[in-house]
């Protein structure tokens, strides 16, 4: 079995110490491929730098997650389109809106959400999207570019069966993580994942952010310490998507993995050595 890694954060300062441990347990769990997100001008710079020094394996987007929007500018936008030219960047991205704590102000949010929408029209490539508690205006203004925009990926859905039917009448595709793994507040995405086509769903980690609930990191021989998420711990999730979508797991994998190639245009690994 294999999978892709839709959505690492694998520049983040957590996995500086012992980062080519984290690629190798990836590995030997079968996460062949990863996407590491860019979530500003910095990180962005940072995921570029990785998936280059791994022709292959890891790939990056390139973007200012909604938190970050007040530090978006023009000279930033600069740096992301000279990113968006190399290869190894797949998709514009972390962008969206997130009311939630709003670390920028909405305004700024919605301003540089455009932005990034625009700027992923013009270079034709996907989106790599984040939304929370701001549904209804992320859905305006991603219909506003939808008929120019190539492809969009929700990224981390924890929604419903409605908030899910809403992306797909957008032709969005949709990321799971192991939000679904959390009994409390899983309830809802565990509804949705039967109703996303295999079509349009993808899975992911988000990690070191939302380590699957029901995973001790010292039973699946993890670093305890900082209660870090792993690509590793894809399989897993995969497992739970699978079980909650009445799914095969083995086709879940080989079906998510291929949505996710065509999503990125990305290329198969060569074989791993024997
Ligand atoms: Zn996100």
């Amino acid at each position: 079995m294999e999978w892709i890694d839709i959505g690492a954060n694998l520049t983040h300062q957590t996995f500086r110490k012992d980062f080519s441990a984290v690629l190798e347990r990836a590995t030997r769990a079968g996460v062949r491929q990863l996407i590491v997100t860019g979530t500003d001008e910095r990180e962005s710079v940072r995921a570029q730098a990785l998936a280059a020094e791994h022709p292959g394996q890891l790939y990056a987007t390139a973007g200012f997650h909604p938190h970050m929007a007040k530090h978006f500018s023009s000279e930033s936008e600069s740096v992301l389109r000279e990113l968006a030219a190399r290869p190894e960047v797949v998709a514009i991205g972390e962008t969206g809106l997130d009311f939630y704590r709003n670390h920028s102000p909405p305004e700024v949010q919605q301003r540089v959400f455009e932005r990034h929408l625009e700027l992923a029209v013009e270079l034709q490539l996907p989106v790599f999207l984040h939304q929370r508690d701001a549904h209804t205006r992320f859905v305006e203004i991603v219909r506003a570019y939808r008929d120019d925009l190539v492809d969009g990926v929700a990224h981390c859905f924890t929604e419903g069966p409605e908030v899910a039917r809403d992306y797909l009448d957008l032709g969005l595709h949709i990321g799971v993580t192991g939000w679904i793994c959390d009994e409390r507040r899983g309830q809802a995405v565990r509804r949705a994942v039967a109703q996303i086509p295999s079509s349009a769903l993808m899975v992911e980690t988000d990690c070191p952010y939302l380590l699957p609930r029901d995973v001790e990191p010292q039973q699946v021989g993890l670093p305890v310490k900082n209660r870090r998420n792993e690509p590793c711990l894809l399989p897993h999730i995969g497992r739970a998507v699978a079980h909650y979508s009445g799914r095969d797991v083995g086709e879940l994998a080989a079906s998510s993995a291929q949505v996710a190639r065509r999503f990125f245009r990305i290329d198969e690994p060569p074989s791993p050595p024997a």
